[in-house]
Formats: structure tokens, sequence, C-alpha cells
């Protein structure tokens, strides 16, 4: 057996390395992208793993069919850019990471902390010798109500998480989950909007939830309401957002994630002009020049116990189907 993995980080490649040594899998593996360019690296490979950034264009994806690959092994959770049907069309076997959603849970917790805290305006002042306390008065959890779009793996484990700050926290999700009732409760999405002071998202990137912070959205939210998104950028119209912390109806806005970001994100472009098509750059480069705007590099998943989760399933999860048939990582039809 032989396994094509790319994006390969400098913490991932000992754990590849070692599981396909103990395995007795034979590894190619690079930092770069999957891409046309770098394709034939996959040659006589019957399984490819990548992160989130790859090109899984038709053109990617007939030249791997052809070199007899199998399984397309997305280290990621998120799989919108592994061109699912298209990958079907042609038989490939699909599977995606998993891990823990702590890690993501409590760097939203963090993010809802930084946020009513005004954090970002303390580390700036206070870095320029500016130590007053003018525009840093916060709020505490337990006097706020807190809503939480979408209660699966990673919003269920925020709910049980804020349940000891003492807030109020009111769920919202199309299939409700009864372990969520513990700590939250569950009302529609307008009730949400209506009577949240923090709103944290949650819910994959669908065509249901695309854009669905949108100006109407944002409408029936509170007047400075705490918007976090460490979910998906697409869940947010940008413009929508922009208008809101121009007028004040967003007090405060952090987002790990931002619509676009494929191929730009955790690559460095401090020395290059970034040209994009889908991300609306200087509209980001606008909304970082607010101090109630805080920007992470879609960091929230990056800890050692997550990374260390994802690196295996890349590679078990290609195990698993070529030895086994089946594996527990594989995406569902
Ligand atoms: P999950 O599949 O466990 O949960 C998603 C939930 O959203 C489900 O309960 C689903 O029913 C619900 N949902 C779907 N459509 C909805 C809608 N229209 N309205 C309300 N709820 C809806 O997913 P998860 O693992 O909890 O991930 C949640 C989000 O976090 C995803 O967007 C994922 O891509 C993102 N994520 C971000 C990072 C990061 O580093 N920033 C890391 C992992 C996951």
């Amino acid at each position: 057996m032989k396994i094509a993995a790319y994006e390969v980080r400098p913490d991932e490649k000992p754990i590849i390395e070692g599981l396909c040594k103990d395995y007795g899998i034979d590894l190619v593996s690079t930092p770069a992208n999957l891409d046309a360019t770098t394709m034939g690296m996959a040659e006589g490979c019957q399984g490819v793993t990548t992160l989130g950034q790859s090109d899984y264009s038709n053109e990617v994806l007939d030249t791997l069919r052809g070199y007899g690959v199998k399984v397309l092994a997305s280290r990621c959770v998120g799989y919108n850019h592994m061109n699912v049907d298209y990958a079907r069309r042609l038989g490939f076997r699909l599977c995606n990471g998993s891990y823990a959603p702590n890690g993501v849970a409590e760097y939203t917790v963090m993010a809802i902390l930084v946020a009513i805290r005004k954090f970002k305006k303390a580390i700036y002042n206070t870095d320029d010798n500016d130590f007053t306390l003018k525009g840093k008065m916060g709020r505490e959890l337990r006097s706020l109500t807190v809503g939480v779009v979408g209660t699966g793996k990673i919003g269920f484990t925020v709910c049980k998480l804020l349940s000891s700050f003492g807030c109020r926290i009111l769920a919202y999700d199309v299939y409700q989950n009864d372990a969520v009732r513990e700590y939250a409760e569950y009302v529609d999405l307008d009730t949400i909007y209506a009577e949240s002071d923090v709103i944290t998202i949650h819910t994959p990137h669908l065509p249901s939830t695309t854009g669905m912070i949108n100006k109407e959205a944002i409408k029936k939210m509170k007047k400075g309401v705490v918007l976090i998104d460490n979910a998906r950028g697409e869940l947010c119209d940008v413009d929508a957002l922009i208008e809101g912390m121009e007028t004040e109806k967003i007090g405060a806005l952090f987002m790990d994630a931002f619509p676009g970001e494929t191929g730009i994100i955790h690559v460095p472009h401090n020395e290059d002009i970034v040209r994009t098509e889908g991300m609306p750059w200087f509209k980001l480069k606008y909304l970082r020049s607010f101090v109630n705007f805080v920007h992470t590099p879609h960091m929230a998943f990056f800890t050692e116990e997550a990374a260390a989760s994802m690196a295996q399933c890349g590679v078990d999860s290609i195990r698993e189907i070529l030895t086994d048939g089946k594996s527990s990582h594989e995406i569902p039809e």
C-alpha cells in the first residue's frame, strides 16, 4: 500500500511517518497543496490525504483516478473543498478527519471573553503606554444571554462550557439534541436574534447556511450584539457585517474564518500582494481597522491534541478502507 500525503505540516510529519512505518505503508509526502502541478507525486499510490487547501478540481481528480488512487482522505473535518459529487462519480471513497470538539469550543469561549472584555483595545492601548480604562468597561457573562446556533459537536460543547459562567444559553438547530437541553433552551432563530447579547454560530457551510448572517438577520439582533464566527466565513455576508460595524449595531465581531480564505489562510502573505478572486481582502483589511473586530487565521482547531488526531485519521481511514473495505471516517453518502 502506498499513500501520498499533501499539505503535511511540520507537526504532522513525524506522526504520519510513524504510523506508516508501523503499518508497513509506503509514504510520499510534501508540505505543498495537491493541485495540477503536484498531483504527479500520487502516481502509484492507492490513497491520497490532504488538509483543506488542496485543489480537488475535475482535472486533478481525473488524473488521480488514472493513477489508480482509490481513497481520498481529508484530514480536516470540513470537506466542502473535496468536489464530492464529481469524486463520487469517479468512484473514489471519501473520508474526513475527526477530533474532539473541545479545542474549537474552548477557543469560542475565549473569543466571547475577548470580545466582552474589550481585550484588543486593552492590548493595543497598553502596548502604547495608554493605561487608562477609557473604552474598556466589560460585561460579565452571568448577566448575558448567549445564543448558540448549531448544536452539533462544537455547539454542544460550547453550551456545556458556557454553563459554568452562569449565563442564559439559548440554542437553535434544525435537529435538536436532547443532551443540549441540560445546558440550554432551544428556541427559534428569531428568538436567538432578538434576545441574545452574544451570538456564536457553529453550523456547517451548506447552501442553506451560506450568508445566513445577513442584513435581515442582523436587523433582528440587539443593538451592540457580539457576533462570533469560528465556523466558516461563508456563513456571513461581509457587506452586512461591515454595515453592522459601521452603524454600531454590532458591538464586537470575532471571526476565525473569512469567506474565500481557502488557498490564502495558513500561508505567509506578509511579503507579497494578495490576489484573490473569492476573498474580499480589502473588506477584511477594513474590518481589521475596527478595534472591536478580531480576526484569527482559522486556528480554533489547532491544538496538539486535535492535530495528532487529524494526522492519524488521514492514515487510518485510507488503511482501513483498503484493508477492511470500510472506515468510521468515511463521509456518508
Ligand atoms: P456538526 O456537524 O457536529 O454540527 C453542525 C450542526 O449544525 C448540526 O447539529 C446541524 O444539525 C446544524 N445545522 C445544520 N444546518 C443548520 C441550520 N441551517 N441552522 C442551524 N443549525 C444547522 O459540526 P461541528 O463539528 O460542530 O462543526 C461546526 C462548524 O465548525 C462547521 O462549520 C465546521 O466547519 C467548523 N469548524 C471550524 C474549525 C476552526 O478551526 N475554526 C474547526 C472545526 C470545525
